[in-house]
């Protein structure tokens, strides 16, 4: 039970009248003042140390790890316990190459161990709960600092200018947030400080879609702050209207899902302007963003300690090669992530961007949580979802979809049909997959009126019954 409310989440649970009475006021004060000392120190820091060299970024980060690993050891049962076990005291810890001797952690022993991970007390006012959410599966508690959120806002505001954003640009955000209507049933909410402006993503109907588009339109240049599958829902609609899109949309940054190809190329045309997309965790283990002239993934180096592992636990440093991602957040103090194994999977590129001459490990083609993404064949082999995902007009009239697999070689597509979806549309689903899926797979429609989204509201694109085997990845 979370009791004491930090600043942010005091703002944040403050009802919207109030907000947009005070946001008269507010309204004309610039947000980087509004965020207070510690955020415009905070953004300094970062909009400096993203130019620094690989040397700089080593000697912080081995200062860092220093001091969590010493935080750690001293401050809590569960990391005492594992250095003890493999003989390691944080005092002798010298290079980067000495965190390979520590073992890694997963979802699974901070279930176990949650208790024995904090720093503090949790009922100190410095510390908030977390949760991540997952439908499948146990969702994963924590604890984390009261205070992070002002650190969080300037990496991703930082990030975010590479792709054309000033603080202070209204941004219009579908993302999860429940919106209740308003008197004329119009779900937007709007936070003068942030000038956020809040639509409901559970509620993409044709109807609401089209009242947020027009509003949007009224917002003034502003960037669009979304879940990669709201924005393409978005630009599904915008297609099928044969409407456009509002002119004052200067970017769209897409966050908290993969951000598929063929989704990148539909938003940026529908949209005409860059899809931007940042990679990071509830957690605060690891952030990476894209740069002005490049679509992969630059890991934040003060952000936390990037590991790239391969199946033996070896760092991956050969292109095209594929490794997961394990970190060690430095932002975190309230309870400490220690290499910690996120699930997420990702291409090796570089260890510097040649576009933008920063110094970070780049990567790209980030995946997680596979067992939601692949079907199961006739012949028990894996069809990725991401090899069915469409970007014609197969899925035109379609709001949501959804694969639900209970038997190898079959499955059932749920669709929630948008205006004048008919057997046109169905056949025409038929025939695309079809000749995707190669016989390999026969999948029968079945229309629904909604297709439940995670706690989180993101999109499942497979609901996965079979228990696979073997770890896909
Ligand atoms: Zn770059």
């Amino acid at each position: 039970m979370k009791k004491v409310l930090s600043k942010k989440n005091l703002w944040e649970k403050t009802p919207s009248w109030i907000k947009s009475t005070l946001g008269r006021g507010l309204g004309l004060i610039p947000p980087k003042w509004l965020l207070g000392k510690s955020f415009r120190e905070n953004c300094k820091f970062i909009s400096d140390a993203q130019w620094w060299s690989e040397e700089q970024a080593h000697k912080y980060q081995l200062n860092k790890l220093r001091e969590m690993l010493k935080l750690a050891y001293e401050k809590t049962e569960f990391y005492s316990r594992m250095f003890d076990s493999v003989g390691f005291n944080p005092r002798d810890f010298q290079s980067l190459d000495d965190m390979g001797r520590l073992p890694m952690i997963d979802k699974q022993v901070v279930i176990d161990n949650l208790s024995d991970m904090c720093t503090k007390s949790v009922d100190d006012k410095d510390v908030d709960f977390g949760s991540t959410g997952g439908t499948s599966g146990t969702p994963l508690h924590f604890y984390m600092n009261a205070n992070r959120s002002s650190v969080e806002y300037a990496y991703l505001t930082t990030s975010w200018e590479r792709a054309g954003y000033k603080l202070g640009m209204p941004v219009a955000m579908l993302r999860g947030r429940i919106v209740n209507p308003d008197r004329n049933g119009f779900r937007h909410e709007y936070d003068p400080i942030l000038r956020h402006h809040y639509y409901s993503s559970f509620h993409m109907s044709h109807e609401n879609m089209k009242r947020y588009l027009k509003h949007i339109a009224t917002i003034g240049p502003c960037f669009l702050h979304v879940y990669p599958s709201s924005i393409a829902a978005l630009a599904r609609f915008i297609l099928r209207s044969g409407t456009h899109a509002p002119k004052n949309i200067r970017g769209v940054i897409a966050e908290s899902e993969i951000v598929y190809p063929e989704q990148r190329q539909m938003v940026e045309e529908v949209f005409g302007c860059c899809l931007f997309s940042c990679y990071g965790q509830s957690e605060k283990l690891v952030l990476a963003a894209g740069c002005e002239h490049s679509d992969d993934y630059h890991v934040w180096p003060t952000y936390d300690y990037f590991e790239l592992l391969d199946d033996e636990g070896n760092p991956v440093t050969t292109p095209s090669q594929r490794g997961e991602i394990v970190g060690t957040g430095f932002i975190n103090t309230a309870m400490p992530f220690i290499r910690y194994r996120t699930d997420d999977w990702a291409t090796y590129v570089d260890n510097h961007c040649e576009a933008c001459g920063r110094k970070h490990t780049i990567i790209r083609d980030i995946r997680g949580h596979r067992t939601q993404e692949v079907l199961i064949a006739d012949d028990g082999s894996e069809i990725s979802w991401t090899a069915l995902n469409m970007h014609d007009d197969t899925f035109l009239r379609v709001r949501q979809f959804q694969f639900l697999q209970e038997t190898q070689g079959r499955a059932v597509l749920r669709i929630v049909p948008a205006d004048g979806f008919g057997e046109d549309d169905a056949d025409r689903i038929h025939r695309n997959l079809g000749r995707k899926l190669d016989c390999r797979l026969t999948f029968t429609i079945e229309l629904t009126e909604a297709i439940p989204l995670s706690p989180r509201g993101k999109a499942i694109y497979v609901d996965q019954r079979i228990q696979q085997e073997k770890e896909f990845r």
